[in-house]
């Protein structure tokens, strides 16, 4: 089988890959005994202060300020709220303002390294106990945590649950615990981490330190499983709309992959406009050759694209997601192995060339698009031999008759929402138990599908199946049947003398692509079930009810090629929503910023966003006091590059 087994990403252990990038921020533990003799102290401070001097956010976004004053105030909370709400500040503030470090478990280093570097360069003192140090480097972060000087502490689970660390932390003293990526506690889900199982107990071991568990995917029911597992009867639920309203959801029916696939980055670059950088974007593909073989088909088509997966040597992976956070308008081909923890936040699409396994894991990679809330679009090609694929290893999938008939609940549900006809954010946000209307973003709201009459078709197919069963003993996979019915003339049908069945040619009204469309659509509605390990095509108990003309088979007709089909990424990045008389000025700061990441050896955002750049643009700054208010610059960016920001502005 060739299917990724890392599906996670590596855990804390030493074969686990370098971090992401390394430098003048990288926080190790040399770094912290340093930060502490410069950074400030928060504790007690008005929450408010903190978002404005560290961060320079005006506000708090959402629930976040309701999240950090109840947190500040002692209590447990659970946060669900999606990628890019603004999780992190919610437990970064009240670390900051409580006595004490804050311990936030995270399951991957990359996510860690990424954090830490943000946290670091915005002068706050954050370190992460991991594989990836020295001895020497962990004993500096433990000392600093004794110390008091540590803000926050960044740990894996499974470091968390070795009494080693256990001890070290009830020597110390903790402001606040959050449990990020707290799905993985749950067997229910896709993400399932043994490790997170024990994280319970912290309940008993930190009585009084306020805990908080936080997500970006979570179904009522995985959300009641994470109170449960971690011990958080009494924490406030504070549930934040799943709505990406930037992110535009298209589904088209997989004729080609790779060409399609080109085509649609073509057109999500020329949505953007000329005088944008390429866009960054992520490929996900099921298999480790399919990574390969897409990410060198790309290039060959002009595309910087790079694969990776669990099986590439970790040197290789570890610079191609380096490259990919760095450089502008690099296209990641991936097993979903790549992206917990990747925080890039100008990802213009995600493309899905496989089917996810369900809904969840769909939600979550495509949720890596459009951080900065900019228009992004989430793209897959779906068809026939996805589904029978699915099914098949759903079959020989290991595990019990419970385990399986979950996986199969996962694929029905995520088929759905394939297959519907009404709004794909309607479909995915009901998954999650949020009521909303449609969206006008998505490929069925900006091109509503047609719908035909599919039963006689159904009939046509169900029939042929019955008779080659019946009348032969017999049983086929989809083109087999296809071409029977179509009446072709293949030597297998006048090997078989499948000329002679009564349904041979009736069905030559319909298209190859349309029957395969039929077939798909059948399957993924329980109609029909493919079978073995070469999907031969059998009758369901539900058949009956159409071979009777007593169950209605609308069908969804696939809109391939209709003129308008286009993903549209209104005015996508960064120049295009800079007025024009600011672009220069914009694209001056843009070069000088990738200097400056090219220096540190760090990616460009972590020195400042998007955002802060078109503010700086719009406002051009003449004095350091003209750089209060421009949203990302806190006290200690200012103090580190405003001189040179206002040298860039007078330059102009
Ligand atoms: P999550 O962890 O929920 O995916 P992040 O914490 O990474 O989200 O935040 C997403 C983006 O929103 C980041 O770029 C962050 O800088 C920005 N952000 C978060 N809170 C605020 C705020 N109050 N004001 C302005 N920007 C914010
Ligand atoms: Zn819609």
């Amino acid at each position: 089988m060739d299917w990724d087994p890392d599906a996670f990403g590596p855990p804390d252990d030493p074969a686990a890959p370098p971090p992401p990038f390394d430098g003048a921020t990288t926080p190790v533990a040399a770094s912290v005994p340093g930060l502490a003799a410069t950074a400030r102290d928060f504790t007690g401070r008005d929450p408010r202060d903190v978002l404005s001097e560290v961060y320079g956010y005006d506000a708090f976004r959402g629930d976040q300020g309701d999240i950090v004053a109840h947190v500040v105030g002692g209590g447990d909370a659970v946060v669900l709220m999606p990628t890019g709400g603004g999780k992190s500040v919610t437990y970064q503030v009240p670390a900051l303002v409580r006595p004490g470090t804050g311990l936030v478990v995270s399951p991957l280093i990359a996510l860690m390294h990424d954090q830490v570097d943000a946290l670091v360069a915005n002068g706050v003192r954050a370190a992460y106990l991991n594989s990836t140090q020295t001895p020497g480097e962990r004993a500096a972060v433990e000392q600093a945590y004794l110390a008091g000087t540590l803000d926050l502490l960044y740990v894996a689970p499974e470091r968390l649950n070795g009494a080693q660390t256990l001890g070290l932390l009830a020597r110390g003293r903790l402001s606040v615990i959050a449990i990020d990526e707290a799905h993985c506690v749950s067997q229910w889900g896709h993400d399932f981490r043994p490790d997170y199982l024990a994280l319970g107990d912290l309940a008993d071991r930190f009585p009084g330190v306020p805990r908080m568990a936080l997500t970006a995917t979570a179904t009522p029911a995985t959300a009641s499983e994470i109170v449960e597992r971690l011990r958080l009867p009494r924490a406030r639920r504070f549930v934040a709309s799943f709505d990406r309203p930037n992110i535009q959801y298209r589904i088209a029916p997989k004729v080609e992959p790779r060409k399609q696939l080109v085509e649609f980055i073509r057109s999500v670059r020329q949505a953007q406009g000329p005088d944008d950088a390429a866009p960054a974007g992520i490929v996900y593909a099921l298999s480790r050759k399919s990574v390969e073989q897409t990410a060198a088909y790309l290039s060959t088509q002009g595309i910087d694209a790079l694969p990776y997966h669990a099986g590439l040597d970790s040197s290789v992976r570890a610079a191609n997601q380096s490259r990919f956070l760095r450089d502008d308008g690099v296209v990641m081909v991936a097993t979903i192995a790549f992206g917990m923890g990747i925080d890039k936040p100008d990802v213009r699409f995600v493309a899905h060339i496989d089917l996810p396994k369900s809904v969840e894991g769909y939600y979550q990679e495509t949720g890596r698009a459009g951080r900065d809330g900019e228009p992004a679009v989430a793209w897959m090609a779906y068809g026939l031999g996805d589904v029978v694929q699915q099914r098949r290893m759903i079959d020989q999938s290991p595990g019990d008759r419970a385990y399986k008939m979950r996986l199969g609940q996962h694929l029905d549900a995520m088929l759905g929402l394939c297959e519907t006809v009404s709004c794909r954010r309607q479909n995915l946000l009901d998954y999650f138990g949020e009521p909303s209307g449609t969206c006008g973003n998505c490929d069925t709201c900006l091109e509503p599908p047609e719908t035909w009459d599919g039963q006689v078709a159904a009939q046509k197919l169900l029939s042929t199946i019955v008779r080659l069963q019946r009348e032969r003993g017999q049983s086929f996979g989809a083109g087999h049947l296809i071409d029977i019915l179509r009446g072709a003339r293949t030597e297998r049908i006048t090997q078989q003398g499948h000329d002679a069945l009564a349904t041979y040619g009736i069905g030559a009204d319909l298209t190859d692509q349309d029957w395969r469309s039929v077939i798909r659509q059948l399957l993924a509605r329980g109609l029909l079930v493919a079978r073995g390990d070469y999907g031969t095509l059998a009758l369901t108990e539900a058949s009956g009810g159409v071979l009777r003309g007593e169950t209605a088979v609308p069908l969804r007709r696939d809109t391939l090629g209709r003129s308008g089909s286009g993903p549209r990424v209104r005015k996508a990045a960064a120049a295009e929503s800079v007025d024009a008389g600011d672009r220069d000025l914009f694209e001056a700061l843009r070069s000088w910023r990738a200097e400056q990441a090219r220096e540190q050896g760090v990616p460009a955002y972590i020195v400042f966003g998007d955002a802060t750049l078109r503010a700086l643009a719009a406002s051009r700054p003449a004095s350091l006091a003209d750089l209060d208010g421009i949203t990302g610059i806190g006290a200690k960016k200012r103090e580190a590059y405003g001189d040179r920001i206002l040298a860039v502005v007078a330059a102009h």
